[in-house]
């Protein structure tokens, strides 16, 4: 699948350090990505039946920071994420609207791709929806089989689960009272009769009349076969697109909080079944998106668009500097007047940056300039500190406040801000 257009990442001087984040699997702060070389990043993408809203947008805003941070560090960045192309919800909103599923999700990538562009969002370099990843999902499945690790459920529609209980590390500790209403809420089947286990997530679906459906590796040889067909539960989907780009133990798999449990929990234990090393080194988080006193969510049709934001006039970087301004793990609402207020703040550093050079300032001044690389600094060390975005903003606030004009300091700090903020003020 095509991802959307990149945004060119100037370089600046010096380089950033190890960037620490909070893992949300052991609840300690972490140092994540190598010393050198590749850092491995996962990002669980939409589900293309109502993109882009700003809960999505904090999400991958959020992440666009760790992307950038590494890249300031002198490391390659191996992204990947994926488009969750076929699934009951975009089946039943195709239906319900008497659109082909496919225009539909079609559609939506498209939105989405250029709210990522406008955003300025990285793009991933590895960009896989499911239909166009079939096989590989397929043969993750046949390997669990192969190992005794899903089976399937007597009856009408024969569907295919994966056993918690084939990994004890997956069960222990868990509070079942806790889990399993979220496992319910969030698309699980506890009470699903022939289940062995109420937590056991659907790996095959099987196909149901009017349904897309796929030929199967799910029968007792292993080989495709036309017998059996369906198509796959959502966790091994993105256990098999992150296994095939990124490989084993990569350094960082994150999505929303909504997604903390029980989809990558159920990710990793797939994939670590088959490939008998963690899935992912670290969990990162992202908090959700309130309006009027609840989460922004499909469910509730309460969501406020990217795209219609901006054809109301919004300026894309204030409703980046809007996201920014939230710490990635908080739990935030939405208001137009936070709205507008990002918006004034881009004004001021705009006016701070792209105006310099229209006082009588000194040009190059040597107190500018080393206000402007401390600023670099600033910057660099709250995102390192758990991508800390409220305290870099604050930190260019200040430094906008007293800027006097230097053209020289002026383009060091806009290409900062643009460099690790993703936040272009030209
Ligand atoms: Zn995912």
């Amino acid at each position: 699948m095509r991802a959307w257009r990149a945004v060119e990442v100037t370089r600046l001087p010096g380089k950033g350090g190890p960037v620490v984040v909070f893992d949300s699997v052991t609840k300690q702060r972490m140092a994540v990505g190598p010393a050198t070389g590749t850092a491995r990043l996962y990002a669980c993408g939409i589900t293309p039946y109502d993109a882009t809203h700003l809960g999505h947008a904090f999400t991958y805003v959020s992440i666009d920071l760790l992307h950038r941070v590494w890249l300031d560090a002198g490391l390659e960045v191996g992204y990947a994420q994926n488009i969750t192309d076929v699934d009951d919800p975009l089946l039943e909103r195709a239906a319900a609207t008497g659109v082909d599923w496919r225009e539909l999700a079609t559609a939506q990538i498209d939105l989405f791709r250029s709210d990522m562009e406008a955003l300025r969002v990285l793009p991933p370099g590895s960009y896989r929806g499911v239909v166009e990843s079939m096989g590989e999902v397929t043969a993750l499945i046949t390997e669990l089989i192969r190992r005794g690790a899903v089976y399937q459920v007597a009856g009408e529609h024969p569907d295919w689960y994966f056993s918690v209980e084939s990994d004890p590390a997956f069960l222990a500790g868990r509070d079942l009272a806790v889990d399993l209403p979220v496992f319910a809420e969030r698309g699980g089947d506890p009470d699903r009769p022939g289940k062995r286990h109420k937590l056991d997530p659907l790996v095959w679906r099987a196909e149901r009349p009017g349904e897309p459906s796929w030929d199967s590796p799910v029968n007792a040889t292993g080989s495709a076969t036309s017998e059996g067909r369906g198509r796959p539960g959502w966790h091994v989907e993105c256990a098999a697109i992150a296994l095939k780009a990124l490989g084993a133990d990569f350094d960082v798999q994150a999505g929303g909080s909504d997604l903390a449990f029980p989809h990558h929990p159920m990710c990793a234990a797939q994939a670590e079944q088959v490939t008998g090393q963690p899935f992912a080194k670290a969990y990162l988080h992202t908090g959700m998106v309130g309006l009027d006193g609840e989460k922004m969510s499909k469910s509730k049709g309460n969501l406020i668009f990217v795209h219609k934001l901006i054809a109301a006039g919004s300026d894309p970087m204030a409703i980046r500097l809007l996201l920014l301004d939230h710490h990635y793990r908080s739990d935030w609402e939405y208001s137009a007047d936070a709205l507008a207020a990002a918006a004034q703040r881009l004004e001021r550093w705009r006016n701070a940056v792209v105006n310099a050079g229209s006082t009588a300032a000194v040009h190059g001044s040597p107190t500018a300039v080393q206000r402007a690389a401390q600023l670099v600094e600033d910057i660099r060390t709250a995102l390192a500190d758990d991508l800390d975005a409220p305290t870099a903003l604050a930190a260019v606030d200040e430094w906008a406040e007293a800027a006097n004009g230097d053209p020289k300091a002026a383009a060091l700090a806009g290409r900062a801000v643009d460099a690790l903020l993703g936040v272009h003020l030209g």
